[in-house]
């Protein structure tokens, strides 16, 4: 079975999860969803696994040319020591990976789509990006090297990925000891929080107990309720835009440097760098003053964004279940069909008119 149709099974699953979640934020009076931003955050889902299933040829053939021409003691897919250990590797590959995405522009370019979200709920754990498969592949080469068959390596990456998405809730408060060991919904909203003490914090995948050992380990603080985003914000429901967003930024900056070092440095250093400055300025954001990209559409306009949103939802389902037997034209063209249809989501999401203040809603109304 491909690793899209075993999502496609499990969808069902995280929908049931998101029902349950909205049900138990009304009753309690602390709803954290909104239509547009979830359709947003589950549409850049869909688009990444489309995006996935039609780059694996070439990341997943990296890794088996690598495993099959370099590895250095082939394991056997029969031991279940195997099976843990490849786990445990990949999820220490992960914390890596997960590091250098916040702190080098590069890999936040990719990365960032997962943090655009002002909410912070279900649907955020499956907004994920569409260009990881550009250069993500090269933190897990190692696992090739070694000799973890191709097979474990797909299958624990999976888990490592099913695993993150029930810690995307502000519905589960602390929990005690599980919180200091494993990634947990506690300290999985610090590293989603853009508030000073939580920046680039928290990244392990199913073990926190990595940042506890290499000293990126933050725990949630009740004097510093989390503010969820990013600080550059997106302010857009356009997948096409969410995911360019960075690099067109950095493409920019990268023009306008004249020397060719700092060009290339651009890539390499923390997004907000700029040359010549020792450290960027971060004590004057307030995180209670960012005002949340909102804006208010008729009723009607809402029914119909979600109606197509479903249409193009039945479309990616059928796309990924088969898509194992299409060729690249095909997969191309699905790629093209569900960004154009997701900014039509986008654009019946969006105010008519031109943007304006009333399109914004404070984060601080929120928890
Ligand atoms: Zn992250
Ligand atoms: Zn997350």
């Amino acid at each position: 079975m491909q690793a899209e149709q075993i999502i496609i099974l499990v969808t069902p699953i995280f929908f049931a999860l998101i029902g349950l979640e909205y049900w138990v934020g009304k009753r309690r009076g602390r709803n954290t969803y909104r239509l547009n931003d979830a359709l947003s955050s589950i549409g850049l889902g869909m688009l990444s696994q489309v995006v996935g299933a039609t780059t694996k040829l070439f990341t997943l053939g990296i890794y088996v040319w690598v495993y099959e021409h370099a590895a250095w003691l082939p394991l056997s897919s029969d031991s279940v020591w195997v099976w843990v250990s490849g786990l445990l590797l990949y999820d220490f590959l992960y914390y890596w990976h997960h590091r250098f995405g916040h702190t080098t522009a590069l890999f936040w370019a990719a990365h960032a789509v997962h943090h655009q979200s002002e909410d912070y709920n279900l649907s955020t754990a499956l907004r994920q990006t569409s260009s990881g498969w550009i250069a993500g592949w090269i933190f897990y080469l190692p696992m090739a090297l070694i000799g973890f068959p191709p097979l474990v390596f797909a299958v624990v990456a999976l888990i490592d990925l099913l695993y993150q998405y029930w810690v995307h809730t502000q519905q589960i408060g602390r929990l005690g000891w599980f919180d200091r060991v494993f990634c947990s919904p506690s300290n999985h909203r610090v590293h989603h929080a853009v508030n000073e003490p939580y920046l680039d914090k928290n990244y392990g995948g199913i073990l926190i107990l990595w940042d506890r050992l290499f000293g990126s380990f933050q725990d949630e603080l009740e004097a510093e309720p989390c503010v969820y985003g990013t600080r550059e914000a997106l302010r857009s429901w356009n997948p096409w835009v969410a995911n360019t967003h960075v690099y067109r930024g950095l493409w920019r900056k990268m023009r306008s440097l004249p020397s060719w070092s700092d060009k290339l440095r651009v890539w390499w250093e923390p997004a907000h760098w700029q040359p010549g400055e020792a450290a960027p300025a971060h004590d004057a954001f307030d995180p209670y003053k960012v005002q949340r990209y909102d804006p208010r559409v008729p009723a009607a306009r809402q029914l119909a964004a979600a109606l197509l949103f479903l249409l193009l939802l039945v479309g990616t389902a059928l796309f990924l279940w088969w898509s194992h037997q299409l060729g690249l034209p095909a997969k191309v063209l699905a790629i093209l069909g569900l960004v154009l249809g997701l900014a039509g989501v986008a654009r019946l999401c969006s105010a008519p008119g031109p943007a304006s203040d009333a399109a914004l809603t404070s984060a601080a109304r929120h928890p």
